[in-house]
């Protein structure tokens, strides 16, 4: 039995342009992994420095059956849905968002990153329902960075988003087990994660790389890791920057396509049936 959680495998996660033309490094889906349950994408945005006018991002688009989760390291996204929600994202800032039942929302830039310029940098992970609450009413959980709790270590820094590292709680409820931790690691700074070996995890490296179980993972790279511990154990390698995702699997038939992931084929086209009849709503905002 081993002490640590091993690595599955190291994947890189290729640049990939989505939306009106927004610059991704897409962890998955890809061709090396196409989920992960229950997460079912994971985008880093950028980091790109932009030129006034060139932020772009993603105009009205719909969702049902399962979570969005945003979080911004820099740049500011403006979002707004068919129930009349509106909001401003800036860095640090999280918005956990559970589409449920369905809505249709638009994501871009906020207007001083269009017109100044600046560092887009941020994350988008999908994170599905089970089948008991994929039509529950939508719902947002928004925490301003200053709300989000942090832990600390030795040479470490953590936002906690959700779960809990070093004896901090995270801010956002789940509809099952989920811990979404933010690393800041200094050089050579080690860290010993306690995560249920049930909980399917994985880390995502943003900048720097780690040591992990003998082997190192760069950034722009995702390590899966088996489920064969409860203590997940790595280092830094340089400055470095990491998320820790990890959550419990919900083992339910997964039928998704594009914006819509429910259980069955069948709920699927109900689902674009609903939204082509206008029952997730329309935005209705001055242009
Ligand atoms: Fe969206």
């Amino acid at each position: 039995m081993a002490t640590y959680r091993t690595l599955d495998r190291a994947i890189p996660a290729p640049l990939v342009s989505d939306g009106e033309g927004v610059l991704i490094h897409r962890a998955f889906p890809n061709h090396d992994l196409s989920e992960f349950d229950p997460f079912l994408l994971l985008d880093h945005l950028g980091p790109v420095d932009l030129k006034p006018g060139e932020a772009k991002g993603f105009p009205d688009h719909p969702h049902r059956g399962f979570e969005t989760v945003t979080y911004l390291l820099s740049g500011e996204f403006e979002h707004r849905d068919s129930f009349g929600h509106h909001g401003v994202l800036k860095a640090g800032d999280v918005q956990w968002m559970t589409a449920g039942s369905g809505l249709v929302h638009s994501e871009v830039p906020g207007r001083s990153l269009v017109e100044n310029g600046g560092r887009l940098e941020g994350f988008q992970l999908w994170v599905n329902l089970p089948k008991r609450d994929k039509m529950l009413a939508p719902r947002y959980q928004e925490y301003e960075s200053a709300k989000i709790p942090t832990a600390t270590g030795e040479g470490i820094e953590i936002k906690v988003i959700a779960g809990d590292s070093l004896g901090v709680k995270g801010a956002v409820e789940t509809h099952i087990p989920i811990q979404y931790l933010h690393f800041k690691l200094a050089d050579g700074a080690r860290h010993i994660q306690e995560v249920p070996r049930t909980l399917n995890t994985m880390i995502y490296v943003i900048s720097g790389g780690i040591f992990l179980d003998g082997g190192f993972i760069p950034e722009y790279h995702l390590a899966v890791l088996k489920n064969d511990a409860d203590l997940v154990e790595f280092s830094a390698s340089g400055d470095t920057q990491v998320l820790l995702l990890s959550a419990e699997p919900i083992h339910e038939p997964v039928a998704r396509y594009g914006p819509f992931v429910m259980n069955t084929k069948d709920e699927l086209a109900k689902a674009f049936e609903d939204y082509r009849a206008g029952r997730m709503g329309s935005i209705n905002v001055p242009k």
